[in-house]
């Protein structure tokens, strides 16, 4: 390849959505370089789901921004209710409740010390996270930011990966030269289609909304809220034999984003056949302006056969697309990059071995499997609505008929609470993970059941004076030993030193966090799994460490 310059770094990152952006940070974090590069020069101004996770909300307050990300979301008393409407200015078929940011934050602040949700999902537009995202990683020294740069091409060799990147406005070419080239680039990626890895799976079922193409509309309605009769949402839906559309609260102004339908793959957004659309689900004339459309398809249930090749791996969308239903997606991409950062940064550092990488995929790939499953079955959901023909008319019949609706969408909570998605993945398989004989709590995407079990998250533990367990965790492995534990942890210090692993012994003294973790010592990976737990430390303390850092 012929660059007109040459630099290194450690890790190239091919794509500066929301997954870069937060691998960037998180190697950061762990004192690993990159350099992230990405087609188009900032964020682009439209807005698409906002379900900032309880998972990922945890990443982020571990890389220090979730605070400030929070301040950015819907106001503090804006309600998160889901409604279900015939149309937007007529009948309302089902509410479904969600607490506003500030009851979140009161009931974090009354939480027992077993409390499992430190940080609540989030309601932030993707656009708007993505903006603070662009702006903090601008600050990070490790992070050499091009945007409005796109990657061309990439090699692999036995030393290292030799990247070609070009200055879209300019032309100007570069040569990045890498260990590690990582394809954050979507579902069209050049990282992905380079390594010739397909992906498995297809669409959901039979098409219909929210099951093909979709056409995503940023609208402004001014006085919004005066012209909708009802009670304050975050997202409406409307049902009726005519239309459906999704209206979604961008920042609980009149900024609104709304979701309908596109007849055929290949059509380009209409702005009249989407007013007539817009106008049909507010059920009444109404003023509004547009300011973008995109179109995009919903419905695809699709995991990469492999997350990567040699020194170039995948992750966030290049490696899985979901329907949104759930709004799993994005954070399930999230989630990939902070299990591959702290494996990158082992291997660069010297303490991950060589089985590290490759347990990426052996723990991510099922994961991703098994939520674009959770997704696909909340689609099915919405297309089963019953939509009798006479739900829009002010007659029995019409009563009838949206009580039927209403009890149909009213079983719906799930979706947008779905904590056994969110927190309850696991990697009982991995060849990283300890694990006891202990079986772990069945896995429900509805329901979280904290386990110490090897192979899940780390349960999480309110600490006097409430402060997070999370907030005592180390930037690479912790130790936790409970208070009534006598065991001696040198031997353990003493073998993470000697391997260079960092490790981080934090003393825990609450019964109901013993009871919880049902041993009286827990070794926590980076990315907050329980690695292995026991009541004294193993007689071979270093060939614990090497299996848990990759052999
Ligand atoms: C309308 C819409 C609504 C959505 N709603 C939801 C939702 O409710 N919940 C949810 O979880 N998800 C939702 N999603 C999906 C979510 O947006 C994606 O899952 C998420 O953006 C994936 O992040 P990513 O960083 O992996 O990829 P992307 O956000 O796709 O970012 C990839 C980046 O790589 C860049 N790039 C591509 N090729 C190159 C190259 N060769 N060189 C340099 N840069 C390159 C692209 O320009 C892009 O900026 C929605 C998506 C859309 C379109």
């Amino acid at each position: 390849m012929n660059g007109n310059s040459e630099i290194s770094v450690p890790v190239i990152i091919a794509g500066g959505g929301p997954v870069g952006m937060t691998l960037a940070m998180a190697l950061h974090a762990h004192g690993v370089r990159c350099l992230i590069v990405n087609t188009e020069t900032g964020v682009r101004r439209h807005p698409k789901g906002a379900t900032q996770n309880a998972r990922t909300m945890e990443h982020y307050r571990r890389l220090g921004i979730s605070a400030k990300l929070r301040a950015l979301g819907l106001p503090a008393d804006y309600p998160t209710d889901v409604g279900y409407f015939t149309r937007l200015t007529s009948y309302e078929l089902a509410r479904l409740p969600f607490p506003s940011e500030r009851e979140k934050m009161q009931a974090i602040a009354e939480a027992g010390p077993t409390d499992q949700v430190p940080e609540p999902l989030l309601r932030l537009n993707q656009m708007h996270c993505e903006q603070y995202l662009f702006d903090h990683i601008r600050t990070l020294p490790g992070v050499t930011v091009r945007f409005g740069w796109q990657c061309l091409d990439f090699a692999d060799g036995p030393d290292g990966v030799s990247a070609e990147i070009e200055e879209i406005s300019s032309g100007r070419r570069e040569t990045v030269r890498a260990a590690y080239i990582v394809g954050c680039d979507g579902g069209r990626g050049v990282v992905r289609r380079k390594l010739g890895i397909k992906y498995d799976g297809g669409p959901t079922g039979p098409a219909g909304y929210l099951n093909g193409p979709m056409v995503a509309t940023y609208v402004r309605v001014p006085d919004f809220f005066k012209r909708v009769p009802h009670k304050k949402c975050w997202q409406y839906w409307m049902i009726n034999r005519e239309v459906r559309g999704m209206v979604m609260v961008v920042d609980g102004s009149d900024e609104l984003s709304f979701g309908t339908t596109l007849r055929n793959p290949d059509d380009k957004p209409d702005p009249a056949v989407i007013a007539r659309q817009f106008r049909a689900c507010f059920g009444q004339d109404v003023e509004f302006k547009f300011h973008d459309h995109i179109p995009w398809t919903a419905g695809h249930a699709l995991v990469a056969e492999k997350f990567g090749a040699g020194r170039a791996i995948l992750c966030g969308d290049s490696a899985h697309l979901f329907t949104p239903t759930g709004g799993f997606g994005l954070n399930t991409g999230i989630d990939d990059a902070v299990n591959l950062a702290w494996k990158l940064a082992a291997i660069l550092q010297g303490w991950g071995g060589p089985n590290l990488l490759a347990s990426y995929e052996i723990e991510r790939r099922p994961i991703a499997k098994r939520n674009t499953g959770a997704s696909q079955d909340f689609v099915r959901g919405i297309g089963a609505t019953p939509i009798g023909e006479a739900i829009d008319e002010n007659s029995e019949a019409g009563e009838r008929a949206r009580r039927e609706a209403g009890a149909f969408l009213s079983t719906f909570t799930e979706e947008f609470a779905s904590l056994g998605v969110q927190l309850g993945a696991r990697c009982d398989d991995s060849p990283i993970i300890a694990g006891d004989d202990t079986a772990a709590p069945p896995d429900d995407p509805h329901v979280y059941t904290p386990s110490a079990v090897p192979g899940g998250r780390a349960p999480h533990l309110w600490l006097k004076g409430h402060v997070s367990l999370y907030d005592r965790l180390g930037r690479g492995f912790t130790l936790i030993r409970f208070a009534n534990s006598n065991s001696d942890t040198r031997q353990m210090e003493e073998a993470a030193r000697a391997r260079g692993m960092p490790l981080t012994t934090v003393n825990v003294d609450l019964d109901a966090g013993r009871e919880l973790y049902g041993r009286d010592l827990a070794l926590i990976r980076p990315d907050h799994y329980v690695a292995w737990r026991g009541d004294r430390l193993p007689d071979d303390c270093a060939s614990l460490i090497a299996r848990v850092t990759g052999g």
